[in-house]
């Protein structure tokens, strides 16, 4: 957020063009600048509401710096950020429970849009303790429901986070965005094996002290890291991107750290692993410093990997991390089917083809909290439509259809596991359309694909009954979304004869192996359209025009 506290030169534009720039001219211009100015706001929203943001000694918000920026804007608390904010927004959320204001309905999961004389004016739910399903009408309907990583199995997101709630959506007439935009964060920890269901972020911030490196030769990377001198290591970060250096956005560290693992110059087990080093720092600063900063990610590493990382240098690699993709949502946030709005994660609006760090939050702080509030209205103010009961036949129809898809999943009765069909189409898409994707790949995951679903449809397994708490049938259901989703992200990805932010086609690249857009071709927002089940989708597009930046060739050289 742009208040330019440190006095560093940061400014609303600043943020907007980092912003413009950071996802590789794919995102709506007019969209980031009202982020950019709104940013202001979010952090005096949340300060209010009682989040406790590190200070600095007088008494001021601290700020620290964060992937693809030379300000330091982010503010923090500690390691723990987003925990903190959604704290905060949550006990403001319980103060409008108690007046009344907001009625809640926990445990439950929207599985339909009901959809009236073209405008959404309601949503399908089950209740996850009892199994029943209900509808809610509405004069509108807001999905604030996350993003899609999870496609790929493994991921840093939550377990619960899927698609079902935008890709019910989709089929209900809201076109879905770009959804081959994926983003693989580069600091994560490694993969350590098939027993793991989840992926853990070490955060980005570490970057700001710590420096990545590989040994300088591959017979070097099975020895102890401290036994390798300086003159050995490539710090292949500051070598690449001087200006950036470690804190080179995501999309780039990443691919940069598969390149040199690609070399054969990975550390830790299975050479998929690159080194983020403290020695220097802890030696300059100091342990305690180090600490106090950074404490709690040091301790959870320690947790995960038995290693003490102010001694050794921790071992990252990228993993999934958030989804650029979503619901395609006009400058108003709503979709294409009148009265659905979309916020937050779960949108594709103003990330582009890569997000920069410490975004996402102030992204879905902004549509929450200043965005849709104002813009909500101006639907409710301009339409006419009557709120319709929940008797209403549409609403019957699709509670019909969401006890349909319900009983079909639970007669499947098959021998396979919902999560290894789960575990395989990941494996899939992140083999064939993950940190750098190929036509002929895209084309044998999209052959591959409907024969999963085909699999799923007849051998997996959903234990347990309806009425009931079932987690069993939650993520059946999600994982039945997931694999019609693959297809729209691989044929996106497909259709897409560019390389741009995360998503890189190796067919197009430069000499030096950045990403090479072209713009003359695909500078549009792809919005796919569903057409039902067997039918291609439809892709429209929308031209991204720039008035205030130029399209130049990203660099951070
Ligand atoms: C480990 C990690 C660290 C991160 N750190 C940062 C950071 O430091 N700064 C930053 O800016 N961003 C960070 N991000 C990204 C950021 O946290 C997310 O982009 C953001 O939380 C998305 O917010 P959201 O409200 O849109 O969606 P979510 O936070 O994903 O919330 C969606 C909610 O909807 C619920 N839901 C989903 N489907 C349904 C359904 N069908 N019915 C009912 N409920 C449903 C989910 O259970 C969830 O509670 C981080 C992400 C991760 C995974």
């Amino acid at each position: 957020m742009t208040e330019n506290y440190q006095n560093d030169g940061d400014s609303i534009y600043r943020l907007f063009y980092d912003t413009i720039k950071g996802g590789d001219f794919r995102a709506r211009e007019a969209n980031v600048y009202r982020l950019a100015q709104v940013s202001l706001n979010i952090i005096d929203q949340c300060a209010a509401q009682g989040v406790p943001f590190a200070r600095e000694y007088g008494g001021l918000l601290a700020n620290r710096s964060f992937g693809g920026a030379q300000v330091s804007r982010t503010f923090y608390a500690r390691g723990q950020t987003g925990q903190q904010l959604l704290l905060g927004a949550y006990q403001a959320l319980c103060r409008q429970i108690g007046l009344g204001t907001v009625q809640m309905f926990p445990r439950t999961e929207m599985l339909d849009l009901a959809v009236i004389n073209g405008h959404a004016k309601g949503i399908v739910v089950r209740d996850l303790v009892t199994g029943q399903i209900s509808a809610h009408a509405g004069d509108a309907v807001v999905l604030a429901t996350g993003g899609y990583g999870n496609v790929f199995f493994l991921s840093t997101n939550a377990k619960g986070c899927n698609v079902t709630a935008t890709w019910r959506a989709c089929k209900r007439g809201a076109f879905f965005a770009n959804p081959c935009y994926t983003q693989i964060h580069p600091t994560c920890i490694p993969v350590s094996g098939e027993h793991q269901s989840k992926l853990t972020l070490m955060s980005e911030s570490l970057r700001n002290d710590g420096r990545v490196w590989v040994p300088k030769r591959q017979e070097d990377c099975r020895k102890p890291p401290i036994s390798i001198p300086a003159a050995g290591r490539d710090y292949f970060l500051e070598r690449k991107y001087p200006s950036f250096g470690n804190l080179a956005p995501r999309d780039i560290s990443s691919r940069a750290a598969k390149e040199v693992c690609d070399h054969g110059r990975g550390v830790g087990p299975g050479g998929l692993g690159v080194y983020l080093d403290f020695g220097e720092v802890i030696e300059r600063l100091g342990q305690d410093v180090i600490r106090e900063r950074y404490g709690n990610l040091f301790d959870m590493y320690e947790k995960i990997t038995g290693e003490n990382a102010y001694q050794v240098p921790m071992r990252i690699y990228p993993a999934v991390h958030y989804t650029m993709g979503g619901t395609w949502v006009d400058y108003d946030l709503m979709s294409t089917v009148p009265g659905l709005f979309i916020i937050g994660e779960a949108n594709f609006s103003d990330h582009g083809a890569n997000r920069l760090g410490a975004s996402a939050l102030m992204q879905g702080l902004a549509d929450g909290y200043f965005v849709l509030p104002y813009t909500i209205g101006n639907y409710l103010a301009s339409t006419k439509q009557p709120k319709p009961s929940v008797g209403h036949p549409e609403f019957k129809q699709v509670e019909a259809e969401v006890r349909t898809l319900t009983n079909k999943l639970l007669s499947i009765k098959g021998k396979r596991t919902v999560t290894s069909l789960h575990r395989e189409l990941g494996k899939l898409l992140w083999e064939k359309c993950g940190m750098a994707r190929n036509e002929r790949g895209l084309k044998e995951a999209l052959a591959r694909i409907p024969e999963l679903r085909e699999e799923f449809w007849k051998t997996a397994t959903v234990t347990g009954e309806n009425g009931e708490l079932n987690q069993a049938l939650e993520h059946a259901g999600r994982v039945a979304d997931f694999m019609e989703f693959a297809e729209l992200l691989c044929l996106d990805a497909l259709h897409r004869r560019e390389s741009c932010g995360g998503h890189f086609r190796e067919e197009f690249q430069t000499p030096d192996g950045e990403a090479q857009r072209d713009d003359q071709h695909f500078a549009y927002v792809a919005a796919w359209e569903y057409r039902g089940p067997g039918q291609a989708p439809i892709v429209h597009k929308e031209p991204l025009v720039y008035e205030e930046v130029h399209m130049s060739t990203r660099s951070y050289k």
